[in-house]
């Protein structure tokens, strides 16, 4: 199955859809709307956001051989940067040697922010909106029965404060499980009602009320173990290991070795109709959450020699509400994953970034970029 990945390359793009039709749920009808390149109306998109005069399309290209949670899985990826969806697949054929990867997730939990200003006794401002949680809660949960009847809502309220040379600011927030949504229009809406409520309970002034897109409560993990054999040996094992500790200490290399983990994430997060600038700044501030800017993987020798290697990131994405509804292909990037829950996507997400990255990483130290990947496995 993984060498027959690596054939996927020199397939036509109609023996790539046949290959896509035995392996996945996807129909006829399916796949020639993806193969057609007008799936998205001009009428749709016009419905999408504002002013538009077009639409502009992309490589709709696929993964195929990934192994996660023991389910087999073809990921659509949707980008214009070559080499990425091939190293992709390289990196998913070398982890599927070993049973694939395992992923999990902290859940849906979401942060809405209210910043309030102008308060003259901060610290018990603070412990008042503590003392009054659950009055918050009921309030901002009468906003959308929608996400209550689905289990979903505000479920717990924390505060904290920010000191700034304009002052104190008390800042609260909302914690909100968004189930299978990406979130932000239910949160913001929360965080707008949760406003006056703040101000009369700490006799603040309400500023901000607005989604954090640093969902650290909302994360996903990967992991993989990659055999020293199938990477050619445990020198190789070494000089990956090596790669990763150069970036972990130094933050120009780290954050390339970033951006190549994206190279992932993104076309995925693009191919599901979810938000790509909600993802890349939630990503990159977890990044530096804590100390200092680091790589979003780690890399690691175990006691065999072989290769262990993981992922854990915030992943804000949808499979319900805007553009994840809107774009007829971003159904169907579901359709062909087989996938049911925000949950399940989020993980497949940021798996696929950790394959990109045992992939790129793969030929940065042995064949180099442009160089024969699989000789390099022999
Ligand atoms: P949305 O409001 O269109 O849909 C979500 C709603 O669907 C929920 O609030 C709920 O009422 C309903 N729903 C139905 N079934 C559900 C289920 N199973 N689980 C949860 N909810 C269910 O979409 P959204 O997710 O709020 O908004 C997504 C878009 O908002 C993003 O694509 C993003 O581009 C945009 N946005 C982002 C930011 C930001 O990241 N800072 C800010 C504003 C807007």
């Amino acid at each position: 199955m993984s060498d027959q990945n690596f054939l996927f390359t020199q397939l036509t793009i109609d023996e790539r859809i046949a290959q896509v039709k035995e392996t996945t749920c996807l129909t006829d009808e399916d796949l020639q709307l993806i193969k057609s390149g007008t799936a998205l109306t001009l009428e749709t998109a016009d419905k999408m956001v504002e002013h538009v005069i077009g639409t502009y399309s992309l490589p709709y290209s696929v993964a195929p051989g990934f192994v996660i949670n023991g389910k087999k899985i073809t990921v659509p990826m949707v980008g214009e940067e070559p080499y990425v969806v091939k190293s992709t697949t390289a990196g998913a054929a070398l982890a599927a040697k070993n049973g694939g990867f395992t992923a999990t997730n902290t859940g849906s939990m979401m942060i809405g922010q209210v910043q309030l200003a102008q308060i003259s006794n901060p610290f018990t401002a603070k412990l008042k909106v503590l003392e009054r949680k659950q009055e918050i809660i009921e309030t901002v949960n009468k906003v959308d029965p929608v996400l209550i009847s689905f289990g979903g809502g505000c479920k717990d309220v924390e505060a904290y404060l920010t000191d700034s040379p304009a002052g104190t600011f008390l800042d609260v927030h909302l914690i909100i499980d968004v189930k299978d949504a990406m979130g932000a229009q239910a949160i913001n809406a929360m965080a707008e009602t949760a406003a006056p409520v703040l101000e009369n309970i700490t006799g603040g002034k309400a500023n901000l009320k607005v989604l954090s897109n640093l969902a650290v409560h909302r994360l996903v993990r990967s992991r993989v173990t990659v055999k020293k054999e199938d990477l050619g040996g445990e020198q190789n094992v070494d000089k990956f290991v090596s790669a990763w500790n150069f970036a972990n200490s130094n933050q120009f290399r780290a954050t390339t070795h970033n951006k190549g983990v994206m190279n992932g994430i993104i076309p995925v997060v693009v191919a599901t109709g979810n938000d790509t600038r909600a993802v890349e700044s939630g990503v990159h501030s977890y990044a530096c959450y804590g100390e200092k800017y680091r790589p979003i993987t780690i890399w690691e020798k175990n006691c065999n020699g072989d290769l262990e290697g993981m992922i854990e990131i915030p992943m804000a994405v949808g499979i319900v509400g805007g553009t994840t509804k809107m774009h007829p292909l971003a159904q169907l990037s579901l359709k062909m994953m087989d996938i049911h829950s925000a949950a399940e996507l989020a993980e497949v997400i940021a798996t696929t970034g950790l394959a990109a990255n045992l992939g790129v990483l793969y030929s940065l130290v042995t064949v180099g970029l442009h160089g024969d990947f699989d000789a390099a496995r022999k």
